[in-house]
């Protein structure tokens, strides 16, 4: 992806980032930093007043400015009303269009009352005091216009409010002001909307990078979430593999008892070599399934969870079962295993059969020693005829 700051007069959206980004969540980050930058700046602003207020008051016969100083108050609040009922709209995901009307309106009527205080003072006035008015009045219109910038509608409504508000103030006072100063606030107006049209871009063009970023985060959260599934899973029959077996349960967490059951199919290589591979796999996985019906079916008498080990073997692991209750589990898996073989072209079912070794975890024994247990009684099985369950001693 390209660099933003390579390009700092180019809108990010023209060099085709639209279609990847979702328009609305670059809209809405932009509105939230914009409102943030207005919370940031809440205390200059007040400053602004204050200053204004100092001004104005310390014109004596100050007349129709107090008036006007009022009304800038008044718009001042009204604009932190509108800024507070847009972010709640944000933030609970509304619709934004009456909230944006809103502030757009704040801000015509924020411009027009700043441009208002530039007023002439009556004759007397003390100098220090308008032009303290004059330069605060043209700080305040430049730090909104600054923090609307990624705002165009507002940001415009406001110099463009300021700019006929104030000409029409030279206009209507031709012994006050020369009416060159109606280009000279058209001058003030148009720089100041070019330089925050221009931090606009920028903005939104953090926003787009972080949005990305977001999309980028999810999107690789996601992907690692699927690809640790796949790292414990067996692609096969969808069971555990040996690998979460040996993560999950090197270490005992209580002293519940635990049987480990050794599945091993009985001659699977001769399934393989006579009717093919493919109805090998059909065997494992209706295999599987045999094992996670009959655990389904047990798991009021404790927590079990099956493993494919690898090829044609399986583990089960019996937590909070008894010897007995273990030993039925290892029947009952016994049993339902005989009945996975597929329909053959004979109308008959394939005999699967399977061999299990059945071993007690014990409390003071790691996995690896109750698994080679488990095995040993595997083996047994096979040994004494296959199809059949061994309790290892
Ligand atoms: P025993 O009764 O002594 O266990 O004999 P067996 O034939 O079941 O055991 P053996 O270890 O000789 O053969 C296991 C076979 O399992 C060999 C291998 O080709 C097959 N196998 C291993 N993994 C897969 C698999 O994913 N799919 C299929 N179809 N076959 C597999
Ligand atoms: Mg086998
Ligand atoms: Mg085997």
């Amino acid at each position: 992806m390209e660099s933003c700051t390579r390009h700092p007069a180019e809108s990010c959206c023209e060099r085709g980032f639209a279609d990847e980004v979702d328009a609305h969540e670059v809209r809405r980050e932009a509105i939230l930093s914009m409102l943030e930058r207005e919370r940031h700046a809440l205390s200059a602003s007040l400053l602004g007043l204050a200053v204004l207020s100092v001004g104005v008051v310390a014109i004596p016969m100050r007349g129709i400015l107090g008036w006007f100083l009022a009304a800038r108050m008044a718009s001042f609040l009204f604009t932190r009303w509108s800024a507070t009922r847009l972010e709640a709209k944000l933030e609970s995901r509304q619709p934004l269009k009456r909230a944006e009307l809103l502030l757009f309106i704040s801000m015509t009527v924020a411009g027009a009352t700043l441009a208002l205080l530039l007023w002439p003072a009556p004759l007397g006035a003390p100098l220090a005091a308008v032009a303290t008015i004059r330069v605060i009045v043209l700080l305040v219109v430049t730090l909104i216009a600054v923090t609307l910038a990624a705002f165009p509608g507002p940001r415009d409504g406001l110099l463009a409010s300021f700019w006929i508000v104030a000409s029409g103030v030279v206009l209507a006072h031709p012994v006050d002001y020369d009416p060159v100063f109606v280009l000279v606030w058209a001058v003030f107006a148009g720089g100041v909307r070019v330089y925050a049209a221009n931090t606009g871009i920028h903005i939104v063009c953090a926003a787009r990078t972080l949005v990305e970023n977001r999309k980028l985060a999810e999107e690789l959260a996601e992907a690692l979430a699927h690809a640790e599934f796949l790292s414990w899973r067996d692609p096969l029959t969808g069971l555990l593999n040996r690998r979460r077996l040996f993560e999950e349960r090197q270490a005992r967490a209580d002293d519940a008892p635990r049987h480990l059951l050794t599945v091993d199919l009985d001659r699977f290589k001769l399934i393989n070599d006579r009717f093919g591979h493919a109805v090998g796999d059909h065997v494992l996985i209706a295999t599987a399934d045999a094992i996670r019906d009959v655990l389904a079916q047990r798991s009021k008498i404790g927590n079990h969870q099956a493993y494919r080990l690898g090829g044609e073997e399986f583990l089960i692991m019996i937590e909070g079962a008894d010897s007995k209750a273990a030993q039925d589990v290892a029947e009952e898996l016994r049993t339902a295993i005989a009945g996975v073989g597929p329909c053959l072209e004979n109308g008959q079912l394939l005999p699967v059969t399977a061999s299990i070794g059945l071993a007690e975890w014990r409390a003071d024994e790691g996995l690896d020693d109750a698994l080679l247990r488990s095995d040993i009684a595997c083996y047994e099985a096979k040994g004494r005829g296959r199809n059949r369950v061994h309790h290892a001693a």
